[in-house]
């Protein structure tokens, strides 16, 4: 039988911003500015929700989770993870691979890549070979270059646990 298989996309932009922490893929990452934006904009996170999401086909994280919900207000974005796992499990679909490319010049973020794939791994129930965060330095090219924001970018693979 041929297994049935799914693609899916994600990618989201936040600004970056004084006086907020900079959460990525679940990590607090030392710099001297955050992320700003709906709960507390981790853009790898969010990324990888709508990947997820697109590929099962159940829309994308505003949807299920609202800016304007007080419930999402300040939540971490791992628990958004874990809701979006729980999600895409119960409509049948396992996920072979996620793979979350971060475009962002600083701060350098080679050496939390092992931290953010166990938290990410850890939040969507997966095997953290089958979770890859790369990131990616824009050459000091637009927005991402200029740090005035961080960019994510997300493809992953599910396969149909049944029929
Ligand atoms: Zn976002």
């Amino acid at each position: 039988m041929t297994p049935r298989l799914r693609i899916g996309q994600g990618v989201d932009v936040h600004p970056l911003v004084s006086g907020r922490p900079l959460l990525l893929g679940g990590v607090q990452v030392p710099f001297d500015r955050g992320l700003d934006g709906h709960s507390d904009a981790d853009v790898v996170a969010h990324a990888a929700c709508d990947a997820l999401l697109s590929a099962a086909g159940l829309g994308d994280l505003g949807q299920h989770f609202p800016p304007g919900d007080p419930r999402w207000a300040g939540a971490s974005s791992l628990e958004l993870c874990r809701q979006v796992a729980k999600l895409v499990a119960e409509a049948g679909w396992t996920v072979q691979s996620l793979t979350v490319t971060v475009l962002c010049d600083q701060p350098r973020l080679g050496p939390l890549v092992p931290a953010m794939r166990q938290a990410l791994s850890g939040a969507f129930d997966l095997d953290p070979a089958c979770l890859q965060v790369v990131p990616k330095s824009a050459e000091g090219l637009g927005f991402t270059g200029r740090g005035e924001g961080i960019a994510a970018l997300a493809v992953c693979l599910l396969a149909g646990t049944e029929g």
